[in-house]
């Protein structure tokens, strides 16, 4: 029995090429952690462990219960980017050998308490203002008994090569890391680092949106996956006359207009505006009206032989889904990590 539903497919063969690629933009000294937090942004979390373990060096995620699974499928290093909270949540870490951030105070005791000095990377603020300790604090920061093994700092802007802030924050962690002798390795690079400043890549590089082909402006990394669904329903609208909830479009013509089986719940942004461009076969058509729940429209006039069950790809390896991101104010990660439990996953090889 298959049921009818809007389908993710994974394309695990880009995913590879994609690691591959980027690989060879850093050191090979350079470890590199593949950040699978949130399902492995929309990704499968299992899936990508199971296929793509011999081309990582290491995960990095946020979630302790994704940790857990990871764990189960493999024996490589795993990275908690915001560490652990208490006790209970740092004895699961130790007992499957986690590495976890030290960034606040408050972990200070708890981490020392638990945790082998091996297994801790302090986390500094060098700019982005979110995480870490700041250099001043760093003066006065008693760690007790830890020696952490890896400093690091995440980057604010790191997909703007010009933007003066990263050389910034590139020069307040240098300036940490040599006062701090007794730490011997460095991270600072995540996917928008290794296109751009890939001489910063230090011991490990933590990569996410450029293994799944969500970075802007890299033509060589591709889009992983397909999301798509089907044609069921196709009407005829009269010039003058609107569609979908608010009436938001009105005909200037006649149409015909497909209703496909996929909507907000699913993932597809209710935002959406009209004229964004999704494929039918190699047919490009525009998104016509307010997406609902459960039914997304579109202007299907202009291709010939549409018929009812044709599938509508929103995105797809041969449609980025930067373009529609960008189109519509959003990221690629927000998209790819949308995409609702529901809808059909198929992961692939080719
Ligand atoms: C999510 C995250 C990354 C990965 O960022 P990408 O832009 O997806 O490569 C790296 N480091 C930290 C601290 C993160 O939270």
């Amino acid at each position: 029995m298959t049921l009818l539903n809007a389908e993710l497919h994974i394309n695990v063969s880009i995913l590879k090429e994609n690691i591959c690629y980027l690989k060879t933009k850093i050191d090979k000294k350079s470890n590199f952690l593949a950040v699978v937090k949130a399902n492995a942004y929309g990704h499968s979390l299992k899936k990508f462990v199971e296929k793509l373990d011999d081309c990582v060096d290491g995960y990095a995620l946020v979630r302790l219960d994704e940790a857990l699974q990871v764990r189960d499928l493999s024996k490589k290093p795993i990275l908690l980017m915001q560490g652990i909270y208490d006790d209970d949540e740092a004895l699961i870490a130790k007992r499957n050998g986690f590495m976890c951030v030290l960034h606040t105070q408050e972990q200070i005791r708890t981490y020392s308490r638990n945790l082998e000095n091996k297994n801790i990377w302090l986390k500094v603020n060098t700019g982005m203002n979110r995480l870490g300790f700041s250099e001043n604090v760093l003066n006065d920061l008693n760690l007790l008994n830890i020696k952490p093994s890896v400093l690091m700092s995440h980057l604010a802007s790191s997909d703007d090569l010009h933007n003066p802030s990263n050389n910034k924050q590139f020069k307040v962690f240098n300036n940490i890391f040599e006062k701090y002798s007794d730490i011997k390795q460095r991270s600072i690079l995540n996917t928008g680092g290794i296109i751009n400043f890939p001489e910063h890549a230090y011991d490990w590089v933590r990569c996410g949106i450029g293994m799944y082909g969500g970075f802007n402006g890299e033509e060589n990394l591709k889009t992983a996956i397909t999301f798509k669904s089907k044609i069921i329903s196709i009407n005829n609208v009269k010039k003058g006359e609107s569609v979908g909830y608010g009436g938001r479009i009105t005909a200037n013509s006649d149409k015909k207009i497909a209703s496909v089986y996929c909507g907000y719940a699913d993932g597809f942004p209710q935002s959406i505006i009209d004229g964004t461009k999704v494929m039918i076969g190699e047919h490009e058509v525009p998104i016509f009206g307010r997406v609902s729940m459960d039914i997304v429209t579109v202007d299907v006039t202009d291709v010939p032989d549409i018929q009812f069950g044709n599938w509508v790809e929103f995105w797809s390896p041969k449609n980025s889904i930067n373009k529609i991101s960008n189109n519509n104010s959003f990221i690629s990660y927000e998209m790819m990590t949308r995409i609702d439990n529901r809808v059909k996953k198929v992961i692939y090889e080719d």
